[in-house]
């Protein structure tokens, strides 16, 4: 956890909210962090807090697009016998698309739809 960089404090608190996101027609609720110092009272989110909000965010849209999660996407590939790469290859998106994908760091497209919402 970092100190708070207005009082030099160490005395910081973790907490997160529920905050509703508007995505194409959904209304999403996200879990997002932020930190509070419990010496001067200030609120901040840290470097590695935006990262995770960034990837709850993330996760919440490919839920709402019906995407599979990383977890599923590894287990198919797993299924499948293929490394990160020989997938990339095959299913396209990029030399590092999968360790992404299963990171959680960007979402995968999904299939072309016939009628696109
Ligand atoms: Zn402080």
């Amino acid at each position: 956890m970092n100190g708070c960089k207005l009082c030099g404090s160490e005395r910081v608190g973790a907490l997160s909210d529920a905050q509703q996101i508007r995505y194409k027609s959904f209304r999403l609720e996200v879990d997002l962090a932020y930190s509070v110092c419990k010496a001067c009272g200030r609120e901040f989110v840290a470097t590695e807090q935006i990262r995770k909000n960034d990837q709850a965010i993330l996760a919440a849209k490919r839920h709402a697009d019906g995407l599979l999660s990383p977890k599923e996407i590894r287990r198919a590939r797993e299924v499948l016998g293929l490394t990160q790469h020989k997938a990339a290859e095959l299913f396209g998106g990029g030399r590092n698309a999968f360790s992404k994908y299963e990171r959680g760091e960007i979402a995968q497209s999904g299939a072309r739809q016939v009628n696109p919402r």
